[in-house]
């Protein structure tokens, strides 16, 4: 019997699994074993995608469109993206500047693989979303993280982009608002950004926008290639995932100069071709539910504001508890470790954020993800992607559980 070579190519050894995902598996296993997990770590709207963006899926399959498309997407979506980033973002594209994918985690994957070239840089500022630093090794680039403080609500401070800066720096990832910490990038530091980047000719700027309609007011959104001078070295992502609860659908986009979306088209083509059909006429329907996705979205908004609101409420009056009030998306950053150190009897030592959500899973019963999996071991992340009164037992529970814990004297 012949035996089976299984190594595998460096470049799948090169990277780790997206940690959100393993969390979110290891909780539905405990889940299916019985035990009662209140899951605050996925990272999807708990809501059902509106009945109106639903309805024209079905009537796309009914109407028998059911084929592939064009490779960049169906004219007629490429078109109402175009309108949408005039009206909403005031950045003005060309129906053959936007290539749509399947998700912005494809968006995002092609444009970094189509600018990219070995040994280059790519600038992240953590707490980052997970896939980021991944993505840049799947392009053999080199992953550049930019660290933010809590007390500059994890926006990243010009002076370190400054700081960070070399001739291999090919690409700056800005995520606002942000996942894990939900900070919105206000203007005016945009525009400081925006300065720096403009003294570095091979700098680009990838402005990763998903939760943009997840904002809670006053915080307003700005796309990176609004600002002066922006727009030729800007990648624009955006997606109908979080904004319009289409996780399911798999559908993202990305919009930028006709050279560099051209290239992403390219790849794409080799790669998975168009987009489904189905979820590209249920999109266009998502685009023409009014400003900002209209009412569907508004009340969404509405039940995710009211979660945050009774979270940061609650999680302040906690002895240790350090947090930024988000501004958008729907996850929750908490500095934990003012715990760190604590003993626990049957569990053993709590030293990082890894051990730390260890113990609220089996402590806890809720399952969280640790902000080593963002770039930032103080903290982890809760998704209040739940009902308010899931988010309460959850809540109690923790509060029960820290009690339990001893600090070193
Ligand atoms: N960007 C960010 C910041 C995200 O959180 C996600 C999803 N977790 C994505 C991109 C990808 O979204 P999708 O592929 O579902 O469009």
């Amino acid at each position: 019997m012949s035996s089976v070579d299984t190594s595998l190519s460096p470049r799948v050894n090169s990277i780790k699994p997206s940690r959100s995902v393993t969390v979110a598996d290891q909780a539905s296993a405990l889940i299916q074993a019985g035990v009662p997990i209140i899951k605050l770590s996925t990272g999807e709207p708990d809501f059902n995608t509106p009945a109106a963006i639903a309805e024209a899926g079905i009537k796309a399959i009914r109407e028998g469109q059911t084929r592939y498309t064009q490779n960049a997407g169906i004219l007629e979506l490429r078109q109402a993206i175009c309108r949408k980033l005039k009206e909403e973002n005031e950045i003005s594209y060309t129906p053959d500047q936007i290539v749509v994918s399947n998700g912005a985690k494809q968006s995002i994957v092609q444009a970094v693989l189509a600018v990219c070239s070995p040994g280059d840089e790519v600038l992240i500022p953590a707490p980052f979303w997970v896939s980021y630093p991944e993505i840049a090794r799947l392009a053999d680039a080199a992953p550049v993280i930019l660290s933010t403080r809590i007390e500059d609500n994890f926006l990243l401070d010009p002076k370190v982009l400054e700081s960070k800066l070399t001739e291999k720096s090919r690409l700056l990832i800005l995520c606002s608002p942000c996942n894990p910490t939900g900070s919105v990038y206000p203007k005016k530091l945009l525009e400081e950004i925006a300065q720096i980047v403009a003294k570095h000719p091979r700098l680009l700027v990838l402005s990763d926008e998903i939760y943009e309609h997840i904002m809670y007011a006053p915080a307003t959104h700005t796309s990176f290639a609004s600002l002066p001078d922006m727009w030729e070295r800007t990648l624009t992502i955006n997606g109908f995932s979080k904004c319009f609860a289409m996780t399911g659908w798999r559908l993202g986009y990305l919009a930028g100069p006709s050279h560099f979306v051209a290239a992403c088209g390219k790849l794409q083509s080799q790669f998975t071709s168009s987009a489904s059909n189905i979820s590209q006429k249920a999109a266009v329907a998502a685009l023409g539910l009014g400003h900002a996705g209209g009412e569907a979205v508004a009340t969404m908004v509405k039940a995710f504001r009211e979660r945050r609101d009774f979270l940061v409420r609650s999680f302040g009056e906690l002895e240790g508890v350090k947090m930024l009030e988000p501004q958008g998306a729907f996850y929750l950053f908490l500095d934990f470790s003012f715990y760190y150190g604590s003993e626990v009897e049957e569990f053993g030592k709590i030293d990082d954020s890894e051990s730390f959500c260890g113990y609220l899973l089996e402590k806890a019963q809720v399952a969280t993800v640790p902000g080593s999996a963002f770039g930032e071991d103080k903290g982890l992340r809760i998704s209040y992607s739940s009902s308010l009164d899931t988010l309460k037992a959850a809540f109690e529970s923790i509060k029960k559980s820290l009690l339990l814990l001893k600090r070193p004297a």
